[in-house]
């Protein structure tokens, strides 16, 4: 009987007790709660939302870089997208009004070479097809790679216009690419010029690298002297009054004619060696191999071969600027120096510069001589250090591969035929050291079989240092640096980088010899060759491409897209031509930030910031540079923001093919966006990002903290209502009002770290809070207080008023990063006004001094962490069980026990022990005992005072009282 009685009383008592309750779950099973979170911002139109309540507000904008919509999205393309969101989620949430209109960058090569690909597999070739239709195959594939990709990007929680993101091939787009093209042409930048093309021969045309093919090929080896025309003493003083000969290697003897420099590298060593009655120069580390190779040095006496004498070693910067003599040319060859000179060594024939530039080098792995024969007519590196040094882009070579009436001795022959020949006059010359037959991979034609040449052709540039056609007569070079300096760079190296790279860069070459972009918008006179390119003419085609996208150049003939009557201002005719080049992929992508920012009424020129990979410097930071300055004289951003490359978790480059790729879908599958988008936050942008399944099981326990730290708030509010039992900051607690200065700290770095868009700052900020603050510390001593104390009672309130302003503002303060949680947070505190965290605004700041509070409380957790080391040895020495079953006797230097005197009945909550006294000593010493009385059967608390409430025998004083308010509650 007395047992049972008991068992009731238990009950009862455990009901009384304030146990937590939320529908906010433990288990956040991400990968199906997302995609439902997905479809309820969708059916509420969310993002429609956040812009009707920012309207009217400054605007922020953040422009996208489009990616290239060819593949499915990778980790790199991702953190792109994840890190714009992070951005454009804060500065709303800061109250700026905050669009996001994502792009897709759609022309270009890896699309054409995708269908050509399956043409191919179908039997049918790229040119059996009208342009049109290639170029509709091409429409066709880059929508839809696009769709997979609108898919996977919003699935990453990533807010913006996806329905209608802007496409470098809409028809408007297109339209603006010609014009802005237009603008270029009004400055007078552009300019038609040479550069070295792969060309066949056979058919007459340019190939692109994909219209190559590599066989093996036989060539002649021939290795060069070029004497040296200036005095050598300025190279050093030994190789005064010497005859002095720079030896080049190549295996295209035809090249010579069009030689006009040496190129050796600034920092490789050189050595002057003597031969017979003269001079070599050749690298230090090639010079044993040449010298074998040609007999250099000579044989002794028992018939072994001599390296020959060294008069001179240096470096080939010495040689910069020097005069060669061309074997029989009367002509200088210059000497310059380039990085991309080698020591031999094969290239891998990959790319099409790597094998344009192989007839340089060897396939054998050593070969040359470490200085590069340089025709800029037929090289690419070729040219562009004869650009750089204002050479000739020579090429004395016709379409049908035959040398020009320029070309001494071979006027009209066919180059490969004249290759013997050329060696046969060079040997007369004096100036052959040595020639063999060599064989390795050469480039063919695909079409005809036949090897092709480097041969440069006509293209259209845009001038870096031309003065432009207006009042200012600024270069695009010089106003490119100046606004470079106008804009702010996050890390801050970017600016230096940038200048480096304007200052070093060459003319923009913006013609392609492909199909699927935008046609360069320019005609020529069939009688006199005299190009059409006029703004006035290209703003015309561009408001036909507006209308017809720009296809209308392919269905189109030259008269039906010129104006009536147009006759050539040269020589009258009538008849007319189309160019059939199409402009550079990343002159469509600068575009954008004219094609999106002015023609989209929510968007402005210019962006408020750019965020992209490092890699964008050369690339989209550059060409929306350029024209931006074409369009508007400025910078089309005032910050650029760039991250590091993501690698795996040793910080290797991660490839499919490698095994270490992670897969942003499959991520989102396994564990959900969430964990991508903290990972994304978590790591150091500034330098390479690093992922592998190990870190991402650290970011997913970090996940499972923040996550359990939003469920302790939120749980312990069940019945609260902010509006009547909010207790005011005065009235709180001290340690609660010490748990509200702590966060109020954490706001201040919060919102900093995303204005700085230093999102890890803003991670590890909320990670110490969640972490060490909060659930180390303060959640484990407010625990009993709303547990126990009744449920309206001030110190009950008075903790749930802090954990609603945590619960509140952290959900608030996370929302950028984890878009998913934080919402889901949000919809659980009680009495929520706003349907969704995103349509909140950040926390601000209270600008109070807590300093005092703050550092009061640190030094009650310093003595605090004291009395847990000796209550977890007393635990591990039997001596108690729960922490509760202790007594602490705290033994402290007379400061600090004064120090301590207000806080004395606080104590035991602090310590999370039943009794605390505290004596004055010499130094901090913790003593533990056994608690005095007995275990309350309700709050687990030792107290003399159990048994001595008649109603409630097994209760201890302090659950009698709140038992007295429960019971009043409830006859109420
Ligand atoms: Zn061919
Ligand atoms: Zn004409
Ligand atoms: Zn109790």
């Amino acid at each position: 009987m007395l047992n049972v009685k008991c068992m009731n009383e238990t009950l009862e008592l455990k009901k009384t007790v304030n146990l937590p309750q939320t529908n906010f779950s433990q288990k956040a099973n991400l990968g199906q709660s997302e995609p439902a979170r997905l479809k309820k911002w969708t059916d509420a139109k969310l993002y429609e939302r956040i812009r009707e309540a920012r309207k009217g507000a400054e605007k922020f904008i953040l422009h996208d870089g489009p990616p290239y919509a060819n593949s499915d999205i990778h980790l790199g393309t991702a953190l792109n997208k994840i890190l714009k969101d992070f951005v454009v989620k804060s500065r709303t949430m800061m109250g700026f009004d905050s669009p996001f209109v994502p792009g897709y960058d759609c022309h270009g090569l890896p699309i054409e070479t995708y269908v050509e690909k399956k043409l191919a597999e179908k039997g049918k070739n790229k040119t059996d097809l009208p342009v049109s239709t290639f170029r509709r195959l091409c429409r066709e594939h880059a929508s839809n790679a696009m769709d997979g990709q609108t898919r996977d990007f919003s699935r990453l929680g990533v807010f913006g216009e996806w329905e209608n993101p802007y496409l470098t091939m809409s028809n408007e787009y297109e339209a603006e690419t010609a014009r802005l093209f237009g603008k270029f042409l009004e400055r007078g930048y552009v300019y038609k010029g040479l550069r070295p093309v792969y060309w066949c021969i056979h058919d007459q045309t340019a190939l692109a690298e994909a219209e190559v093919e590599y066989k093996m090929h036989t060539s002649p080896s021939i290795y060069v002297k070029f004497p040296l025309k200036d005095d050598a003493a300025k190279i050093d003083e030994n190789l005064a009054d010497k005859r002095v000969s720079l030896v080049i290697w190549t295996t295209t003897p035809w090249t010579i004619p069009a030689n006009l420099g040496i190129t050796v590298h600034p920092d490789f060593e050189y050595a002057a060696v003597e031969h017979e009655d003269e001079v070599l120069i050749i690298a230090s580390e090639l010079l044993a191999f040449v010298a074998v190779k040609c007999g250099i040095g000579g044989v002794n006496k028992e018939g072994e071969r001599q390296l020959p004498r060294v008069l001179a070693k240096f470096k080939g910067s010495r040689l910069d600027g020097l005069k060669a003599k061309h074997p029989w040319i009367d002509r200088d060859s210059l000497v310059m120096t380039g990085e991309h000179v080698t020591l031999g060594g094969e290239a891998d024939a990959e790319t099409e510069l790597d094998v344009a530039d192989a007839r340089n080098r060897s396939e054998t792995g050593k070969a040359g001589t470490g200085l590069v024969h340089t025709a800029p007519g037929h090289g690419h590196d070729d040219f562009l250090i004869g650009k750089e040094h204002g050479l000739e882009i020579y090429c004395p070579v016709n379409n049908a591969g035959e040398f020009t009436s320029d070309v001494e001795h071979f006027a009209g022959e066919n180059i490969f035929q004249a290759n013997p020949r050329i060696v046969d006059l060079l040997r007369e010359r004096g100036a052959m050291l040595f020639d063999e037959k060599y064989e390795h991979r050469y480039p063919h034609c695909w079409r005809c079989k036949n090897p092709v040449i480097f041969r440069a052709t006509p293209q259209w540039f845009i001038s870096m240092d031309k003065e432009a056609q207006t009042e200012e007569k600024i270069s695009l070079r010089a106003n490119a640096l100046e606004e470079v300096a106008e804009t702010k760079w996050h890390p801050s190296w970017g600016e230096t980088r940038m200048a480096n790279m304007l200052k070093g860069r060459p003319d923009w070459c913006v013609s392609r010899q492909r199909a699927w972009g935008v046609p360069i918008p320019v005609f020529y006179c069939t009688d006199c060759d005299e190009p059409v390119a006029s703004p006035e003419i290209v703003n015309r085609i561009a408001d036909i491409f507006q209308k017809e996208t720009a296809d209308a150049w392919y269905n189109r003939e030259a008269r039906d897209l010129l104006p009536d009557n147009f006759k050539c201002e040269k020589c009258g005719s009538a008849n007319f031509t189309k160019e059939t080049d199409i402009l550079d992929v990343w002159f469509d992508s600068g575009s954008s930030c004219v094609a999106v920012l002015e023609t989209r009424d929510n968007l402005q020129f210019p962006a408020d910031v750019y965020f992209e990979g490092g890699d964008q410097f050369r690339g989209w930071f550059n060409s929306s540079l350029m024209c931006g300055l074409a369009a508007h004289d400025r910078a089309p951003y005032k910050q650029v923001v760039t991250y590091g490359w993501v690698v795996d978790g040793e910080g290797k480059q991660m490839h499919k093919s490698g095994g270490n790729a992670i897969s942003p879908n499959e991520v989102v599958q396994k564990s959900g966006a969430e964990i991508i988008r903290l990972w994304a936050s978590a790591m150091d942008i500034t330098e390479d990002v690093r992922c592998s399944d190990e870190i991402l099981q650290r970011v997913t326990d970090a996940y499972r903290k923040f996550r359990n730290t939003l469920r302790y708030a939120l749980g312990n509010l069940e019945g609260f209502s902010p509006e009547t039992d909010k207790v005011s900051f005065a009235e709180m607690l001290e340690i609660d009002r010490w748990a509200l200065a702590s966060l109020d700290e954490a706001i201040g770095k919060v919102v900093n770290g995303y204005e700085t868009y230093n999102f890890q700052a803003v991670y590890q900020t909320v990670y110490n809070l969640v972490t060490v603050t909060l659930s180390a510390r303060y959640f484990d001593i407010i625990k009993d207080r709303l547990y126990i104390f009744a449920p309206k009672s001030v110190e009950r309130c008075s903790a749930q008023t802090a954990l609603y302003e945590i619960a509140d503002k952290l959900s608030r303060l996370l929302a950028p990063i984890l878009a998913f949680t934080a919402d889901e947070a949000w919809e659980n505190l009680p009495q929520q006004k706003v349907e969704s965290v995103h349509l909140a605004e950040f926390p601000r700041v209270s600008g109070a001094d807590n300093s005092q509070l703050l550092a009061d409380w640190e030094r009650i957790f310093a003595i605090r962490d004291e009395v847990l080391k000796r209550l977890e040895e007393a635990r591990s020495e039997k001596k108690i069980g729960s922490s509760l079953e202790a007594k602490v006797i705290l033994t402290t230097a007379k400061e600090t026990t004064r120090f301590l005197i207000p806080y004395y009945e606080d104590l035991r909550y602090i310590f999370i022990v039943s009794q605390v006294e505290v004596h004055e000593g010499d130094a901090l010493a913790v003593e533990i005992q056994k608690a005095d009385g007995a275990k309350c059967e309700r709050c687990w608390n030792y107290s003399l005072q159990v048994g001595a409430s008649e109603k409630y025998p097994t209760v201890c004083e302090r659950c009698f009282e709140a038992l007295k308010e429960i019971d009043q509650t409830a006859v109420a």
